[in-house]
């Protein structure tokens, strides 16, 4: 019954009473997401237009780019011919500061966020309301392909779960968010026990976190033989969900994982529908490529560097944008005929990959997923380059663990760093996490 008032009478009315576009963007999306890829094409090519003759006539970081280039918005004739403007780096965005702020804008009107600083930059952006309800309404659309639908609970495994202050947030809560927290910063038995208790008082119908976090509710779900936390929908945002973990999520609560990228600066970049297989790209609001380390496109399959326009945000543009993972695109259309193309997976940061010795890079996050399939007895890990030639191992022990568990784990990263690199293994009750509650498994700190 709650469900059914939420989703017909508090949303729309919420929506009206702030005169937001949400509903409006997100009845939009439903219909645009079973378009040809023709009609999809022509949209972002319509949106990108508008972009690029805005920024042009109002972004002082790009009227000066495009001035230096000879380069006209109103020229542009298909999407490609948007390689004539060079990358914008987080950097780029560092040292522009406000001069990629729409001249026509007053910055303290705006929305604003600060990126996690765990790239080694950290960003202060801006966008306004409008364009924050349309990243909302994707959301929206992309939490529907998991199993969730509007007016239902959820539960969110997250750091620094927000506490409702005034009035109108917390009707908000009540009525609309209707949330279920389990704080990651402080993961114990106890506070998932209660959260357990919660979750059998409140009965979400999904529930949405870092991969990671899941995994450890799951795997203690697991453990304690709990088997009645059945939602709907799974949601993992952290963007690398290792496939160990995602079995894990799913036998503890009996239900598929759906997998998630997205990122603070331009909202969702790509989902997995109730396929499964490969994550559709948010096309109506991002123009993405994948690039080569001379910023040149990649062959289809071959892993990229991804670059982002972000078709929303006017106040801030941000274009070509590389957001520092790598992903590989896909030519195969989905099985569940959404015109959305695919992002066939993601193979971490750029700052996820680790340097060999002998030349050439290995995506961190591979390895780590083959490590614990390969060698019985580690629970998790996490690699940590220092220097070309010194690679620290963080391991949790796992039930298998034997003294030859560390041996073993030793030769599979000889047989990739080779024999000059000083391995050390720690001994860790778990991987740390990072101040936003993200988890990471890879991390290279020689200069890439
Ligand atoms: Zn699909």
């Amino acid at each position: 019954m709650m469900s059914a008032l939420s989703k017909y009478v508090f949303y729309p009315a919420w929506d009206l009473k702030d005169g937001s576009q949400r509903l409006v963007e997100w009845r939009q999306l439903e219909k645009q997401q079973w378009w040809s890829q023709d009609n999809l094409g022509r949209l972002q090519l319509n949106r990108l237009r508008t972009l690029l003759s805005y920024a042009e006539e109002h972004s002082p970081y790009y009227r000066k780019i495009f001035k230096q280039l000879g380069f006209k918005a109103k020229d542009i004739q298909k999407l490609t011919d948007i390689e004539r403007i060079p990358v914008t780096t987080k950097q780029d965005i560092r040292n522009g500061g406000d001069q990629f702020i729409s001249d026509q804008l007053e910055k303290q009107a705006l929305v604003s966020a600060k990126t996690g600083g765990s790239t080694g930059v950290s960003l202060n952006l801006y966008f306004d309301e409008t364009c924050q309800e349309k990243r909302n309404a994707a959301q929206l659309m992309a939490d529907r392909w998991s199993g969730w639908d509007l007016g239902m609970k959820r539960a969110s495994v997250w750091g620094n779960p927000p506490v409702p202050g005034s009035v109108k947030q917390k009707l908000r809560h009540n009525l609309l968010d209707r949330t279920v927290y389990l704080d990651t910063m402080d993961l114990n038995d106890q506070s998932m026990s209660s959260f357990v208790e919660r979750w059998r008082k409140e009965k979400p119908g999904a529930v949405f976190g870092h991969a990671h976090s899941i995994y450890i509710f799951a795997k203690y779900l697991l453990q304690k033989g709990i088997t009645d936390l059945r939602p709907q929908g799974i949601v993992a945002t952290s963007m690398m969900l290792l496939e160990h973990e995602r079995a894990s999520i799913e036998q503890a609560f009996g239900c598929k994982v759906t997998n998630r990228y997205g990122c603070e600066e331009v909202g969702l970049i790509a989902c997995e529908c109730e396929q499964h297989n490969g994550m559709h790209i948010n096309l109506p609001h991002v123009y993405v490529e994948f690039l080569d380390a001379n910023d040149r496109p990649v062959t289809q399959g071959e892993p990229g560097k991804v670059v982002v326009t972000d078709l929303n945000n006017f106040a801030m543009p941000l274009i070509r944008y590389r957001v520092e993972d790598v992903g590989v695109f896909g030519e195969r259309v989905c099985e569940c005929g959404r015109g959305f193309p695919l992002l066939e997976r993601l193979e971490g940061r750029v700052a996820d990959f680790l340097r060999l010795p002998a030349g050439g890079q290995v995506s961190g996050i591979s390895l780590v997923e083959r490590t614990l399939t390969k060698v019985p007895g580690i629970e998790q890990m996490q690699l940590i380059q220092e220097q070309i030639n010194e690679v620290a191992i963080n391991r949790v022990k796992g039930r298998e663990y034997t003294e030859k568990t560390d041996k073993e784990l030793e030769q599979a990263m000889r047989e990739v760093f080779g024999e000059e690199v000083v391995l050390t293994i720690n001994d860790v009750e778990e991987i740390p996490q990072e101040a936003s509650g993200k988890y990471r498994f890879s991390i290279c700190r020689v200069n890439q």
